[in-house]
């Protein structure tokens, strides 16, 4: 059955079911079989599971807890992936010979840890997988732009750090070369603006926050790029933003919706909906009780199984974000399933001029990156011109002690970035997670 469904040229919703199902036995018989934490969790179901729903829900802190029961290869230990993750200069290179490591921000409490083999991903690397321009409108001129500019290609990451997106352009790029540059997203606005001037992209990248103060200082007419396709991930982009980076930069818009724990995950489309590829992704929207959100409804939240995952099972696994199902076929006619997503916005910062100027988030890691001992660092707007620091010390750090480090380091980021008016002063309590249990690390004035 599967041979003939996957020799069809066109695979239809019931097909897709199809594979699913049956992707999700291999998936749950092979975790099982080479997992000690999986085997202990899955005692009791029955050999061949076919239906998600039969599945324990698991979240990431336990699985973290726990990392190395959790993955497959009995070679891989959590003090080994730590060691690797300390070394800068170590990013996009192949842990242990063939595994790419990648990590979730490091201004989270305990940071999530994924480990995937190039072999793993195979399966989702065909054409039908990768980001392309099919389902959007690439115009005439927007083709010329693409060519006349020599398909130069702008990425704008963290400068350094084992994020999803650094390691898989390092990983592809090594350095960079004449068509593929990477610029730093820690930097001040007003150099990157002049660095993306320089380099004149035709494809630009970053994360959705970033390409949405570029679509600002196009606007402003410092920003003189015209890209023909812009590539937004890591954060969601609202209707709004698509509207104004299409506006504004004149490109098409493709939506990257993925997580360091489903690499490949979806596809956009022109409609604006993120397509997932359901036949290698179980894709679960839920309520606060993990009952399961009809289409049309927002979920509270959102499990995924991904099938394509070997070495660390990702198996009915909380993502987090709340989403909305396409209660109909999306026009663009894609057979896979159609959502929005929510809950992923960041929180940008205005600078002394009322110019929207830096992502919070940026921010914290830029701070983090600077400054040794801390854990963990959570931002609390208190006014337009007042900033409390909760920290959370490494073991061996004094706070009172790495305090005005801290200050200095922070107060030296503000400025570079337009945002001395801001005091900054320290709060006696450690990060705390919002109501729905998340950790926000900037909470701002209207939260
Ligand atoms: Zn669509």
């Amino acid at each position: 059955m599967l041979s003939h469904l996957l020799a069809s040229p066109k695979l239809s919703t019931g097909d897709l079911l199809a594979l699913q199902g049956a992707r999700l036995a291999e998936a749950v018989s092979h975790a099982r079989a080479h997992s000690p934490l999986f085997a202990e969790l899955y005692r009791d179901l029955p050999d061949t599971v076919t239906d998600p729903a039969m599945l324990p829900i698991t979240h990431k802190p336990a699985l973290m807890a726990d990392f190395d029961r959790w993955v497959t290869d009995r070679g891989i230990t959590h003090e080994q992936v730590e060691a690797f993750l300390a070394r800068p200069e170590m990013v996009g290179t192949p842990f242990l010979g063939k595994y790419l490591l990648t990590t979730t921000s490091g201004t989270t409490g305990r940071r999530g840890v994924f480990v995937i083999s190039t072999d793993e991903l195979r399966p989702v690397s065909g054409p039908a997988y990768r980001p392309s321009t099919a389902g959007v409108l690439l115009s005439p001129l927007r083709t010329a732009r693409l060519l006349a500019k020599g398909l130069r290609a702008a990425t704008i990451m963290p400068a350094t750090g084992h994020y999803a997106m650094v390691s898989l352009w390092t990983q592809a790029h090594g350095e960079g070369n004449k068509r593929h540059q990477r610029f730093s997203s820690l930097q001040p606005l007003p150099q990157l603006v002049a660095q993306l001037n320089a380099f004149d992209p035709a494809v630009l990248t970053g994360a959705s926050s970033i390409v949405e103060l570029l679509a600002g200082e196009k606007a402003a007419g410092r920003l003189r790029i015209s890209p023909a396709i812009v590539m937004v991930s890591g954060e969601t982009l609202s209707d709004e933003a698509r509207a104004s980076v299409t506006k504004h930069l004149g490109a098409s818009v493709i939506d990257l919706y993925a997580a360091n724990e489903a690499l490949r995950l979806s596809k956009s489309c022109a409609q604006g909906w993120h397509h997932v590829f359901t036949d290698w992704v179980v894709f679960e929207p839920v309520e606060a009780d993990y009952s399961p959100t009809p289409a049309g409804t927002l979920s509270h939240s959102v499990l995924i199984s991904v099938l394509y995952r070997r070495t660390q099972p990702v198996l009915r696994y909380e993502l987090g974000d709340a989403v909305l199902q396409r209660p109909d076929p999306c026009p663009c006619g894609s057979p896979y399933p159609a959502f929005k997503v929510q809950g992923r916005k960041a929180d940008v910062l205005r600078n002394d001029d009322g110019q929207p100027t830096v992502v919070a988030q940026h921010l914290l890691i830029a701070l983090q990156k600077r400054v040794a001992g801390i854990r963990q660092f959570q931002v609390i707007q208190e006014d337009e011109s007042t900033l409390r620091l909760r920290m959370l010390p490494a073991d061996g750090t004094d706070l009172d002690e790495a305090w005005p480090r801290v200050h200095h380091a922070l107060a030296t980021l503000l400025a570079e970035h337009g945002l001395a008016r801001f005091t900054i002063t320290r709060s006696g309590e450690p990060p705390q997670l919002s109501a729905g249990g998340k950790m926000r690390h900037f909470i701002p004035l209207d939260a």
